[in-house]
């Protein structure tokens, strides 16, 4: 006998495959994959394992505080938790002003509880410093689609078009270990006779389904971008109608990639002239093509310029807004990481896309919120920056984290611990003790997905619904809740809804009229079974899963194309750092691995972090298979088990950054920040690389690891 089943959607990736969950009478937990339009049923490892959150003996049950500076965090009522977040918020304003209050989010957080928290820093802290976690993730690609396309949605098309494409070139993404149902779009197309070419420095699962792999060397994809569009321009493979109807700004393009030579960006990326000749030829003579970027691309400094140099190869080749199975769009990687980055929990923004800068946005969302437009702060800072000041005179000293783990997740990991123990107070709001919640000074424990209804928005822009499906333990409370009560203390609670359609039809009246209009999608709409993608203005409208066939949301209707041109990389190997360092997600963890991390299932499948390499390199510096291997960068040293595989670019390895303490990559990653997306140098660092058995102890590469590859 069972209860249900519940129709939900997957706690993990941006995916967000359909779901049935129904509880046995033993109180056991049935999890299956649903015949959603999207996973057809079919579940990866981590969704077909995500029951084993549910009761999970390591869950939070009750609020901690911490006994003192420096003692345990004990259990605590929820009176005396909250009593004490809101006493250290009082007291950090008082001395500081509202800007010494800060909160820091997550892309996982439900649509509703995104909305609620930049609420809460708006209107019950009055505070500017707020931002989340999607900063490390989609903001370049945000940035850049905005830039180019009046808007950032991060596929302008469903992913049903994948399979439409004649051709395709993926860059920078692995699905196939990332999102594994989503590969039934590209099977489907390669069935149909589709060419499919993978822009990757590792032979990723995903390469090998592929008919091509070009395998640059990282950090180099807007030389590789710019040399193609070179190549397209030289061989008259321009789409001259549809550049001269729809888009500005070409000239200044072509001029700008008039030296990026082919034999010169072979030289420069490793990428032969043959091989981008054959791609680009393809791209343009297919009668549908496709770009689709995603973090190999984005994660850099020059993320945003990367980007648009994709982008500018598309638009060239005429293909946003073509129709089906043609296009540029990138593959979100967050649960909800589209919707997470859309109703205000980025620092400078309001809900719906609005801006915090314009003067009738804030007009606009303050007369929804019922208060005076001229209370809302200005915007803030972005997250590296925010977590870079934590403790200090300019910067925060009460930071409530919301659904993410900094302490993992961030660059330059250990300066972040660093800051958040300088804080006056951190609170955390979880449902696993994470690393950052372990220096906390109080932990509230929240519900986690099949908890609690609310609404996610995947790469397509289709939003969803996520629904309750099992009781929460008696002891947590759901963020919504949390939000409210820490207003009510604040004397602002009035403003705070917790019922999550309330919450969501009040998002749906401040993002309506904005660039990402929510205002025609409801719950019920939902519920009925409507596939819904925004813009949806009104409850009639059908929503807009294919964008840009008409015009384009800017100023004048059209595309822009940017000129871009390569700056040099923040940091360049060198003797002491001789070698690339990249990271990346594994088939088995997902993101700081505070879930992953305690589901057995997963932690069976794998089990600790691990860094890849080249059997070359491995000779070179004297490794075998499984040997313990240390890698240094100025910021920090891990020691790590060693993968060899031919599939990887002799001078450079790869680490997944599922895992934190000793494991923890981010503590070697770099901080560099974009000019305009503010998104960190995640993606490459020269790094050191040597056996960790034979020099114990030391802190940075002997003689001999930092021996040149031979050429
Ligand atoms: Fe969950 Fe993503 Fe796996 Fe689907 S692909 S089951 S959403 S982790």
């Amino acid at each position: 006998m069972t209860a249900g089943p519940i129709a939900t959607h997957c706690p993990y990736c941006s995916l967000q495959c359909g779901i049935s969950l129904a509880s046995r009478d033993d109180g056991t937990i049935e999890l299956t994959g649903r015949d959603d339009p999207i996973n057809r049923g079919v579940l990866c490892i981590k969704g077909a394992n995500a029951a084993e959150l549910l009761g999970h003996p390591e869950r939070l049950g009750t609020p901690l505080v911490r006994d003192g500076r420096g003692g345990p965090l004990l259990p605590a009522s929820w009176d005396e938790a909250l009593d004490r977040v809101v006493a250290a918020i009082r007291t950090a304003q008082a001395r500081h002003g509202p800007d010494a209050v800060g909160c820091f989010g997550g892309g996982g957080l439900t649509n509703e509880k995104a909305y609620q928290l930049g609420k809460f820093a708006r209107v019950a802290l009055r505070t500017s410093n707020i931002d989340y976690n999607g900063r490390f993730c989609m903001s370049s690609a945000a940035a850049a689609g905005t830039r180019a396309f009046g808007v950032d949605r991060g596929m302008p098309f469903p992913f049903a078009d994948i399979p439409e494409a004649d051709v395709v070139l993926l860059v920078g993404s692995n699905p196939a270990d990332t999102m594994p149902p989503a590969m039934r779009f590209f099977a489907d197309g390669r069935e149909r006779g589709a060419l499919h070419v993978v822009v990757d420095p590792r032979r990723t699962a995903t390469a090998e389904l592929a008919h091509r792999h070009l395998q640059p060397v990282p950090n180099t994809d807007l030389s590789l971008a710019n040399g193609m569009l070179h190549i397209a321009v030289r061989e008259g493979l321009v789409d001259k109608s549809y550049v001269a109807a729809r888009t500005t700004g070409f000239d200044a393009v072509r001029r700008a990639v008039r030296s990026d030579w082919p034999d010169r960006v072979e030289r420069t990326t490793g990428v032969s002239v043959a091989e981008m000749t054959e791609t680009v030829r393809a791209l343009a003579t297919a009668r549908t093509a496709m770009i689709l970027t995603a973090r190999g691309v984005e994660q850099h400094a020059d993320g945003t310029d990367t980007t648009q140099a994709w982008i500018n190869l598309a638009l060239a080749l005429g293909l946003p807004g073509r129709g089906a199975g043609s296009g540029w769009g990138t593959v979100t990687g967050q649960g909800n990481g589209q919707g997470g980055r859309e109703h205000g929990q980025k620092a400078d923004q309001l809900p719906g896309y609005r801006k915090l800068a314009n003067p009738a946005d804030r007009a606009h969302v303050a007369a929804v919120w019922g208060v005076d437009a001229d209370e809302l702060p200005g915007p803030g800072v972005s997250a590296y920056e925010l977590l870079d000041r934590l403790g200090t005179d300019a910067g925060v000293r009460v930071l409530l984290v919301a659904a993410s783990n900094p302490v993992v997740s961030a660059p330059n990991a250990s300066h972040v611990a660093e800051r958040l123990d300088a804080l006056d107070f951190l609170v955390v709001t979880d449902f696993f003790l994470s690393e950052t919640a372990q220096r906390a000074d109080v932990v509230l424990p929240t519900t986690q997905w099949a908890e609690e209804d609310g609404t996610m928005t995947n790469p397509e822009g289709r939003v969803l619904l996520r629904r309750k499906a099992v009781e929460a333990p008696a002891g947590v409370r759901g963020d919504l809740e949390i939000l409210r009560a820490l207003a009510d203390r604040l004397g602002r609670g009035e403003y705070f809804p917790t019922d999550p359609r309330e919450v969501y039809a009040e998002l749906g009246r401040a993002s309506s009229g904005g660039t990402a209009d929510y205002a025609g999608i409801t719950h019920d709409r939902l519920a009925a079974g409507e596939e819904l993608f925004w813009p949806c203005p009104t409850p009639t409208h059908p929503g807009t899963p294919r964008m840009f066939l008409e015009s384009f949301p800017t100023a004048d209707g059209r595309a822009r194309f940017v000129p871009v041109t390569p700056r040099p990389a923040p940091e360049r190997p060198d003797a002491d750092f001789p070698y690339l360092l990249t990271t990346g997600r594994s088939r088995g963890h997902y993101q700081s691995g505070t879930q992953t991390r305690r589901s057995p299932s997963l932690q069976h499948a794998e089990p600790e972090a691990y860094v890849e390499l080249h059997p070359e390199l491995a000779g070179v510096i004297g490794v075998v298979d499984r040997a313990r291997v240390r890698l240094s960068t100025p910021r920090g040293s891990v020691v790590l088990r060693a993968r060899l595989t031919p599939g990887i670019r002799r001078d450079t390895v790869f680490v997944p950054f599922h895992w934190g303490g000793a494991s923890g990559v981010n503590a070697l990653t770099s901080a560099a920040l974009d000019p305009t997306s503010r998104m960190p140098e995640f993606k490459t660092c020269p790094v050191a690389v040597e056996p960790a058995d034979a020099h114990p102890g030391d802190e940075r590469a002997p003689t001999g690891s930092s021996a040149a590859l031979p050429s």
